[in-house]
């Protein structure tokens, strides 16, 4: 295996989970998000550590993911959170995806192969848009899309769901909108039910709301993030263990790779393309075998990210290239050693002194983006 790899911690995975369901009610369900290849971490195995941990459903986004997940033998409900184009819903139907739907077209596309794979009762979960502005019904509408559903005569209503914008935002404004977001989403169960229709499954907390406002779990939470061990933005861990709710997350993810050689500049000499750092004096350089095609992106050298070796940590010089950076070890660092590890993000058990969080912090982005940027290049090593 290559030095630069993913170290995914399954054990941490799995203590995540178990600190998650201190705040799910009993008798709520658990669809965990292990979409986009598991924000990185590897579809599979997380999805099969979840559904051992108690999921109830996995949530992906793509077909693709779906058949991922079907082949490597997992039977669990799969909800599928974006729509698939009319193509792909051949095959979304044959293993058993259920959808989220919220108009007509694509609730038709559905019901005529349900219909030509004679798979009837068949659930779909719709969706209602209740200020997310992306896909769903208007909440006005939800009663007549329910109705939609049931006139096919072979797709049932499996659940409701609804999905907020800003549950990770700690501001009045914020919150505010949280409430009206799930005032609007009762309300529209509320007609779905009035017309006679079962609104199945209702659910619509993601990571920040599960933990921040246990009311709204309904009957289903759908967490993704916090599973991956990264708080969800302002529902900090600092936040939490003011409100009196601590939550203890470990980042599941380490992202490693390796001094592959130590090289002697001598001042002037400069590092990498563009020639944008040059040593002020005389200086060890290391070269470490991970760049931006491992996921190891430009910015993170513009806004000073550091390296960890040993416990230390050393600044990236120039530009991050695409398969290697290099890093300032000072002269005669006695610390680091050629083939060393050196530790990007992950957990300090693993030698880390950051998280992808704190990247994210430094760099503009949020965790999410980090460990599900890691590329395919990168191996994953599991451990349970
Ligand atoms: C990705 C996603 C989630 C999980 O979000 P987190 O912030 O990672 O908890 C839940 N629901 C929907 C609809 C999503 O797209």
């Amino acid at each position: 295996m290559r030095a630069t790899k993913a170290i995914i911690h399954l054990d941490y995975l799995k203590q995540n989970i178990a600190e998650i369901k201190r705040f799910v009610k009993p008798g709520v369900k658990m669809c965990i998000a292990v979409k986009a290849d598991a924000y990185g971490h590897g579809a599979v195995e997380c999805a099969k550590t979840a559904v051992a941990s108690g999921a109830d459903f996995l949530a992906i986004a793509t077909v693709d993911e779906g058949r991922e997940l079907r082949d490597a033998g997992i039977k669990t409900p799969l909800l599928m959170l974006s729509l698939c184009a009319p193509e792909e819903i051949a095959d979304a139907v044959s293993l058993d995806i259920t959808p989220f739907v919220f108009d007509e077209e694509y609730i038709r596309l559905f019901a005529e192969e349900v219909q030509r794979q004679n798979k009837a009762p068949y659930s779909v979960h719709l969706a209602v848009d209740t200020g997310m502005g992306r896909i769903g019904c208007e909440p006005k509408n939800a009663a007549v899309i329910a109705q939609k559903i049931a006139d096919t005569g072979v797709l049932v209503q499996g659940g409701t769901a609804t999905h907020f914008a800003v549950s990770d935002v700690d501001s009045k404004e914020g919150r505010d909108f949280t409430e009206l977001q799930f005032k609007t989403f009762t309300d529209a169960i509320t007609l779905i039910r009035n017309a006679g229709l079962n609104p199945g499954l209702c659910h619509c907390c993601n990571s920040a709301a599960t933990i921040d406002h246990p009311e709204m779990q309904l009957d289903m939470v759908r967490p993704g993030i916090i599973v991956y061990g990264y708080y969800a933005e302002e529902i900090s861990k600092a936040y939490l263990e003011k409100k009196g709710t601590p939550l203890t997350l470990r980042p599941v993810m380490t992202l490693v790779s390796t001094v592959s050689a130590i090289r002697r500049f001598e001042a002037e000499k400069s590092v990498g393309y563009g020639r944008t750092w040059k040593a002020e004096k005389e200086t060890d350089i290391g070269v470490l075998t991970i760049g931006y095609g491992d996921g190891w992106v430009r910015r993170f050298a513009l806004n000073g990210v550091p390296v960890a070796v040993n416990g230390k940590s050393y600044p990236i010089r120039g530009r991050i290239c695409m398969d290697q950076c290099m890093i300032d070890l000072g002269l005669d660092n006695k610390n680091v050693h050629r083939w060393d590890a050196a530790v990007l993000f992950g957990d300090s058990a693993e030698g880390a002194l950051q998280t992808a969080d704190d990247i994210a912090q430094k760099t503009g982005t949020i965790s999410y983006e980090i460990t599900s940027c890691i590329t395919r290049r990168v191996p994953r090593e599991f451990k349970e």
